[in-house]
């Protein structure tokens, strides 16, 4: 297979619908040559996530809830098993209990789902990343998960989920750190809204979106294949200088200082 991931070996989690950031990270590593390994969260999405399995030509499918240690271990040992190690890993994972999405932070916050939202959509990026760096081949790997502007601006709804994504992004900067002596790259991807599903649980999310293309210089929003295709690159080593690092693929909204207004 040729394309600029030939013969890399790929971990994708977080397909649960092909609307998924993940399915367009699939989609596009799949086209630039990587072996591919998705996982799925439950019973519940097993069989959508063999269908996007079958789709990409993916050699594993394998269960993986970040929440169990014990399934982080389980995927560790398959993967050196049947692969040998792994050379890519995307961590497309993100929740909150919707509660948690409505009205005011300070409102909707509780100790519980702080925790909660911290754990599954931040802690468990450095976990995976702490289990599979020594799955990594000398030669080094990548690694890269999604976040959202809202981890350093306040936008409504979005609520805890902004502290989590400003954990995951540090995060990113502190693996990356550790993990570059290794020849690992750690980034992260910056996306703009998408209708995916665990977007509809953020309340008000239909005119996020329409307010992010009203006011991006692209004039629209982002697919999940641009996103795909963004993440292949930084994945590749045509990205091979660049780690630490959160790139916006938004359209451009997260420039703009104030909505496109006619001034005419
Ligand atoms: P999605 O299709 O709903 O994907 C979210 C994934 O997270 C699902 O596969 C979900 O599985 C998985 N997940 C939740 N809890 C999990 C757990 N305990 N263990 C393993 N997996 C778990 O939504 P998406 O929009 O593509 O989200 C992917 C990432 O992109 C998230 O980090 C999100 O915050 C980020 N992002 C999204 C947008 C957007 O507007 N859509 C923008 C910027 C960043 P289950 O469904 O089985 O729970």
């Amino acid at each position: 297979m040729s394309g600029f991931l030939a013969g890399k070996r790929a971990l994708i989690t977080g397909i649960a619908s092909p609307r998924s950031i993940a399915s367009g990270i699939a989609q596009a590593m799949h086209e630039q040559g990587a072996k591919l390994a998705l996982t799925y969260a439950g019973d519940k999405l097993k069989s959508r996530v063999e269908a996007a399995a079958e789709e990409y030509d993916a050699e594993l499918c394998l269960p993986l809830d970040v929440t169990s240690d014990e399934q982080i271990a389980d995927l560790v040992q398959s993967l050196e098993s049947q692969w040998g190690g792994v050379d890519i890993l995307i961590h497309s994972i993100g929740f909150a209990p919707r509660e948690l999405l409505k009205g005011g932070f300070l409102e909707s916050v509780t100790r519980d789902g702080f925790a909660v939202a911290h754990d599954i959509s931040a802690y468990s990026f450095a976990a995976l990343g702490k289990a599979l760096y020594p799955l990594m081949p000398e030669s080094g790997g990548s690694m890269l998960t999604l976040t959202y502007l809202g981890a350093e601006r306040a936008l409504p709804g979005y609520n805890v989920m902004g502290p989590a994504k400003a954990s995951l992004e540090a995060s990113v900067r502190y693996m990356a750190a550790e993990l570059g002596p290794r020849n690992i790259r750690v980034n992260g991807i910056s996306a703009g809204p998408i209708k995916t599903l665990a977007a509809a649980g953020i309340s008000g999310f239909r005119d996020m979106l329409s307010a992010t293309a009203q006011a991006a210089p692209l004039g629209r929003n982002v697919e999940p294949l641009e996103v795909g295709n963004t993440a292949a690159f930084l994945c590749s080593d045509l990205a091979s200088g660049i780690t630490g690092e959160i790139l916006f693929v938004d359209a451009g909204y997260h420039i703009q200082g104030m909505p496109n207004a006619d001034l005419g």
